[in-house]
């Protein structure tokens, strides 16, 4: 449902996020194209990979040892004979090796385990007698074998479309002997930044001029998402021009647009959107940072304005944006996800506004601490640097002790 700019629209940090995720459900990437196994990490996958046979294709032995029958180390120590050996790789001679009775293989991790073995004995409860081997310690039936197909049968569904190439999805289709992987066009991703004080990130700037960081921190977010960014001109706080570039902008397949979107009199991007019949979805979120920014749609296209204190923009980048671009990105949609850490000192703070504060995750294996960083508000980029995470504060909590729990994205 759309309300115009005029009547302000805040939602909860959820139901804001909700309503991203529900037209996020709606739109679809632009096509595919097939990409070299190589050059595929982070893109997402236009089609479904399947096991092209069992996985594994024989039953694999996990360690070196002696494949052998277990029910022949009923007694221990047994002696058994070396039948022969086998390594991983092509098979010497008849393929499958079969074991007899009382005998044994030597066998190498990752070789097939003979025919008639049930088991494999480590290497390191085994000592050798000229064609004997001395065994001292048995084994249960399926130890240390991987079973063919245990991990994957022939034609199972390996990798779903939708799916972001990571190493391990990577690994898996090479597996299968993907070496072109067909993968969703990355969408294009208008960044438009508004404001009369902000110059170039070259230019020399004036003693009241501040230079323009929030088209960089956006199109290295977007670049992470999936998405392709293209940087336009600054706006200025002059609604004529202000509207060219955002019609530029609805060119792309989303547009973000940062400042512009609070309260002050030159706060013109909802003005101008409100002339061209936006829909607005909301006009504010009760989080800090990031409380003016706006989410909606124009001539068909979504776009958000992020408030454009740095930290803001950012943040609200990760907490909105990121769902969107990533499902026109064609990834399957996944749940924004926290950790749980420990804080280190007692925070004091205002009820009423879910807050993500930049803080230092630190401590050692499970024992994590977490700590605010002292800022000075949503345009500190320094302090943010500082930090590798958010801590969330939820909105009805005005002080938690030193060594309660909190949740923590890292980032
Ligand atoms: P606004 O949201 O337009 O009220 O801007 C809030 C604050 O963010 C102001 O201090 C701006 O100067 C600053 N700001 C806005 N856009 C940018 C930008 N692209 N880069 C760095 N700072 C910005
Ligand atoms: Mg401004």
């Amino acid at each position: 449902m759309a309300t115009p700019p005029t009547q302000s629209l805040v939602l909860s940090f959820e139901d804001a996020r909700r309503v991203v995720e529900d037209h996020a459900s709606q739109v679809a990437p632009h096509g595919s194209e097939a990409v070299d196994i190589l050059h595929s990490a982070s893109r997402v996958l236009a089609e479904s990979i399947a096991a092209d046979r069992d996985i594994p294709p024989f039953p694999r032995s996990t360690r070196d040892g002696y494949a052998v029958r277990s029910a022949d180390l009923a007694k221990i120590p047994a002696r058994l004979k070396i039948a022969g050996e086998i390594k991983a790789g092509p098979l010497p001679g008849k393929v499958p090796a079969t074991l007899s009775p009382s005998e044994t293989f030597s066998i190498m991790t990752g070789a097939p385990v003979p025919q008639g073995a049930d088991s494999v004995v480590m290497v390191e409860y085994t000592s050798l007698h000229g064609e004997r081997v001395e065994i001292t310690k048995g084994v249960a039936p399926g130890e240390n074998i991987v079973a063919q197909g245990a991990e994957a049968q022939s034609g199972s569904l390996l990798l779903d479309r939708g799916t972001r190439l990571n190493e391990t999805a990577i690994a898996l289709a090479a597996s299968v002997g993907k070496s072109r992987l067909e993968v969703f066009v990355r969408p294009r991703v208008a960044v438009l930044t508004t404001g009369d004080e902000i110059v170039k990130v070259d230019a020399e700037p004036g003693p009241t001029q501040i230079r323009n960081s929030n088209s960089y921190s956006l199109a290295a977010q977007i670049q992470d998402a999936g998405g392709e960014p293209l940087v336009l001109p600054i706006a200025p706080d002059e609604p004529r021009r202000l509207r060219q570039l955002i019609e530029q902008g609805l060119q792309s397949d989303l547009l973000l647009m940062t400042g512009g979107v609070s309260m002050g009199r030159y706060d013109l991007v909802e003005q101008v959107l409100a002339q061209m019949q936006a829909e607005f979805f909301y006009t504010g979120a009760k989080i800090q940072p990031g409380r003016p920014v706006v989410f909606g749609r124009v001539a068909r296209k979504y776009f958000f304005g992020l408030p454009g204190n740095p930290v803001s923009t950012m943040v609200t980048f990760e907490l909105f944006a990121r769902p969107m671009l990533e499902a026109l990105a064609g990834m399957s949609p996944r749940p924004l996800l926290f950790l749980h850490a420990r804080l280190k000192s007692e925070i004091h703070i205002k009820a009423g506004l879910k807050r993500f504060l930049p803080a230092i995750l630190s401590g050692q294996f499970e024992e994590s601490l977490v700590e605010l960083v002292p800022w000075q508000g949503s345009g500190d980029i320094a302090a943010r640097s500082r930090s590798n995470c958010l801590v969330v504060i939820p909105p009805d909590r005005e002080r938690i002790l030193a060594g309660e729990w909190v949740a923590v994205m890292p980032r």
